[in-house]
């Protein structure tokens, strides 16, 4: 898988040794684990899915691009089965992973519980207001898209932040948005078409 990553143009060392260390077939069902190492979304209960290993390695590249050894307080919207916050493990000193849907919250805390990572926080709530116990963040992923980048999630980011998440653009298709925060104010980057699950509101 990793070197399929790399072939696709994946170069960021530490986002492919994150991927490498974390087993993504521990992370769905039984009958789903002979395709775990394919590049494909797998589902995960709930009308919910795991994201594509390409899509999620893409995502963390962008986050970690040009912003040293180890990001610091980094927040993940949409824990799902808790894998993206797994791979985060390995690369943010702290990991705040937010989910609306309290079985899913739940599953994710047992597939991680094995793994032992002392920097995963797993939160169970909405995740539009972003989590302002842990801001300012050094980084914002999300694995939801809404119709625009929630303001509360810019506003807890720290000045040279990065946030990354899918959003409905002027187009009316869903991409993946880049928000950037300098000492200057922020900057917005609209890259690549993508598919992601739908950012909601409340918990379930
Ligand atoms: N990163 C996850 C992907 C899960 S899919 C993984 O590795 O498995 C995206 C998740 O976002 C779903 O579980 C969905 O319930 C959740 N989600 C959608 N809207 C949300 C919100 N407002 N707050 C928190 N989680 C949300």
């Amino acid at each position: 898988m990793v070197r399929k990553l790399q072939a696709q143009g994946i170069g960021h060392p530490g986002v492919l040794a994150a991927m490498l260390a974390v087993e993504r077939h521990r992370f769905v069902d039984t009958a789903l684990v002979p395709q775990a190492y394919e590049d494909t979304s797998l589902p995960i209960g709930l009308g919910q899915t795991i994201s594509k290993p390409s899509v999620v390695a893409r995502m963390l590249e962008l986050l970690c691009q040009g912003r040293g050894d180890r990001l610091g307080r980094v927040l993940d919207i949409g824990t799902g089965c808790g894998y993206q916050a797994a791979v985060l493990s390995h690369l943010a000193r702290e990991v705040y992973s937010i989910e609306r849907l309290r079985a899913l919250h739940e599953k994710a805390r047992d597939n991680l519980r094995a793994f032992r990572l002392a920097n995963v926080h797993l939160l169970f709530g909405d995740g539009m207001p972003g989590y302002p116990q842990g801001a300012p963040y050094s980084g914002i992923v999300a694995a939801a898209g809404g119709n625009q980048v929630p303001q509360a999630w810019i506003d807890q980011l720290a000045i040279g932040g990065r946030l990354v998440a899918p959003a409905v653009t002027s187009g009316g298709q869903q991409h993946l948005v880049v928000i950037d925060r300098t000492a200057q104010g922020v900057t917005r980057t609209e890259l690549e078409p993508v598919l992601f699950v739908p950012l909601k509101s409340g918990v379930s």
